[in-house]
């Protein structure tokens, strides 16, 4: 079956082919054949479908890519965030709060967690996400946060490396992180990560697991100077890893290691928001020709929302973004953290993943931030249920 969207008034293409970062076509129209983008062009030019939506005027853009969340937790940690509010700074040991509630829940209970927040993302946009373990910390419980999570996307992460639990011996959790548990999560996911900062794992550790995962056919991704300087960025670059997070503090040899590696910076404005602290310099990054994404780290201790367009909001108003480049990050950039070529864009043969703003440009994701401006959403081709 296929589908004609047209009266298109803005269509973003992220065409890597257009003059313009965007690949906007003015008074577009664009066709989904099966699950992909079939044809896109002046609305005049468009073919015939068996299924006809008029889009009134209004933009459509490709479909958030939410390259990085952790969104299989169980419990709640709002007394946590508002005792932040008044003072109390954020500290990476916070996440054992979120690791006794999930090790309690019932495997139903985490299941039903993700996919209230899944479809939460959906209906703000988001049409690829990647979902990390993390708050398991032993290999039955991040084995099956991974076999959950991979009940959403292909897009999971092994995160054993996320802190080490209470009570445990660093050298051991390494060991028990780069062997049963990692044998245990291989089979759930795609790519293994590791939370490099002061009070979680130092390089060699972070070295150490990525040796092991890429052994068990893993690709490596990093969480890395979120809270301060550190070796992080710089181990990313070096072994070249497809994207490091969060770069909130970053020297001038960590910005030209971003720009020699090609390893993607993804930066996620909602921690800086949700902790109150300083916000990556994204103006920086993309001066030195660094490749940059946005993502909401979704988790229910440093970044509990799991919006897009507050993220593109944020990443206008807080780290010197145009409103494209901050569309461009959350869409194709995200898919550039990802690997991936086939979402994040629209152009013939990507998947058809495509949000339709009730707005007539992107420019309104960031001029009226709040707002719900998510007016339709098609996923592979199909439009979800309003
Ligand atoms: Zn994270």
């Amino acid at each position: 079956m296929s589908t004609l969207i047209t009266n298109i008034g803005e269509l973003v293409t992220n065409d890597p082919q257009a003059d313009d970062l965007l690949g906007i076509v003015t008074d577009a129209a664009v066709v989904l054949e099966g699950d992909r983008v079939a044809w896109t062009g002046a609305a005049a030019d468009a073919p015939a479908a068996d299924v006809h939506v008029d889009a009134g005027g209004r933009a459509v853009i490709p479909g958030f890519v939410d390259s990085h969340s952790h969104l299989v937790f169980a419990g709640d940690r709002a007394p946590e965030f508002a005792a932040r509010m008044a003072g109390t700074p954020y500290a990476a040991g916070g996440i054992r709060t979120t690791v006794a509630a999930t090790r309690a829940a019932t495997d139903e209970q985490l299941t039903g967690r993700v996919a209230h927040l899944v479809a939460e993302m959906r209906r703000q946009g988001t049409t690829t996400v990647e979902i990390k373990s993390g708050y398991g910390l032993t290999v039955r419980d991040e084995a099956r946060s991974l076999a959950i999570a991979r009940l959403f996307t292909n897009e999971t992460t092994f995160l054993g490396a996320h802190v080490v639990p209470e009570g445990s011996d660093p050298g051991e959790y390494v060991a028990l992180v780069t062997g049963p548990m990692l044998e245990a999560c291989a089979p759930y996911a795609r790519w293994v990560d590791v939370f490099c900062e002061r009070g979680a794992f130092d390089e060699d550790q972070a070295r150490e697991i990525f040796r092991a995962g890429e052994a068990q056919g893993l690709r490596g991704r990093l969480h890395a100077n979120q809270l301060g300087h550190g070796p992080g960025v710089r181990l990313a670059a070096e072994l070249g890893l497809v994207a490091v997070d969060h770069c909130t503090y970053l020297d001038d040899a960590d910005v030209a290691a971003l720009a020699d590696s090609g390893t993607v910076a993804t930066l996620l404005p909602g921690v800086e928001f949700s902790t109150r602290q300083p916000y990556p310099d994204a103006r920086r990054l993309l001066d030195a020709g660094v490749s940059v994404a946005i993502a909401s780290d979704c988790n229910p201790g440093s970044s509990y929302t799991s919006s897009m367009p507050l993220c593109v909001a944020l990443a206008v108003r807080e780290m010197g973004m145009t409103p494209a480049e901050a569309t461009y990050a959350a869409t194709a950039g995200g898919a550039a953290a990802l690997d991936r070529t086939d979402v994040g864009r629209l152009v013939p043969g990507s998947r058809a993943d495509l949000v339709l703003l009730d707005a007539p440009s992107h420019v309104h994701l960031a001029y009226r931030p709040g707002v719900p401006l998510v007016a339709g959403t098609w996923v592979a081709g199909r439009p979800l249920d309003p």
